[in-house]
């Protein structure tokens, strides 16, 4: 990392004209959270569960889960972290529980996994609550729910899971706040509905975006088709914002876009202020926002939605960030 970016790495994202950003990590391993500048973050914005998952011979049981939850609650110490329930299917594969399909990306993913093995869900979902048990730092995320009925039936297998652990080791636990990630387009439809259902959201770009233009986001040979600054991205991108503040709807946004300079910044004129990424991102967003003015940043948007293609776009910011810096 350039010298220029880690030496404002402690000051806050603040843009020239006084407007607050804030940043989180995504995290999978702990030795990614384990250090002292990602304690500067305000808080974790993703916990993919599904990478201690996949570094062991099998299912971890409850308890190894609780042990695993307890080190990443205490890595950021009284700052919220987000936990996303298993999220496997697609391109992450456990060799424990192998999978074959036609359209893995189409396929059994994420929540439907969970939903098909509740089993495997209540006890993900019992561990968290208990390595949290009253610390407060807790919410939980589902990932790839496509439709309103996949939230409900998540809902009540929690609301199991918290009578559960109460009634077991006769202890309160506090509750977490439930929020589902926008990654499949029907929901970005739907935020009113879902707004009735859970307190937050997480937009999940990479995703969103291979969903919405139809691209494989692995399959090397469409590459140059998937982009998550096509303007028909960028206005998806800019409803679910709308939306969720018409919706009262906490919104952050966890996909790669949101750890890129351009992205970031598209993302805070939007209305995004809470942008989460991997940790070696963070001091090169944070360097970008406190050189930009909010009030040209949106102007810029409206600029960038009105163009045809994603290639317009990032010149556009190119152009930008060369004047500012
Ligand atoms: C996403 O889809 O943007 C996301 C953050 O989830 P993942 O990359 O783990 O699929
Ligand atoms: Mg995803």
């Amino acid at each position: 990392l350039e010298k220029k970016y880690l030496a404002e790495i402690f000051e806050p994202a603040i843009t020239l004209d006084g407007k607050k950003a804030h940043l989180y990590i995504n995290a999978g391993l702990l030795s990614g959270i384990q250090n002292e500048m990602v304690r500067e973050a305000d808080g974790i914005g993703l916990y993919r569960t599904e990478v201690p998952f996949m570094m062991q011979p099998r299912f971890p049981s409850e308890s190894e889960q609780v042990e695993i939850y307890k080190q990443v609650l205490d890595a950021m110490p009284n700052k919220s972290v987000i936990m996303r329930t298993l999220d496997v299917g697609g391109d992450k594969a456990l060799p424990y529980f192998p999978i074959s399909e036609d359209n893995p990306f189409l396929g059994w993913r994420g929540i439907r996994l969970s939903l098909d093995h509740p089993e495997l869900l209540l006890i993900q979902l019992r561990a968290m609550l208990q390595a949290d048990q009253n610390r407060g730092q807790l919410q939980i995320l589902l990932p790839m729910v496509s439709q309103l009925k996949e939230i409900d039936l998540s809902l009540s297998y929690l609301e199991r899971a918290y009578a559960e652990v109460q009634a077991e080791t006769g202890k309160t636990f506090i509750r977490p706040k439930i929020g589902v990630m926008i990654e499949v387009p029907s929901l970005v439809y739907q935020l009113d509905q879902v707004a009735q259902r859970v307190d937050f959201i997480s937009v999940g770009s990479n995703d969103l975006t291979q969903y919405l233009l139809a691209v494989d986001r692995n399959n090397p040979r469409v590459n140059s088709l998937y982009d998550s600054y096509y303007p028909g991205v960028l206005r998806a991108l800019q409803r679910i914002m709308l939306d969720s503040r018409q919706h009262q709807l906490d919104v952050s946004v966890c996909g790669e876009l949101a750890g890129e300079p351009f992205g970031a910044a598209l993302l805070f004129a939007m209305g995004c202020n809470k942008l989460s990424m991997n940790h070696g991102s963070i001091p090169k967003v944070n360097y970008m926002l406190r050189r930009v003015n909010f009030a040209e940043l949106q102007c810029i948007l409206r600029q960038a939605l009105k163009m045809d293609d994603g290639s317009q776009v990032r010149e556009l910011l190119l152009d930008y960030f060369n004047q500012q810096n």
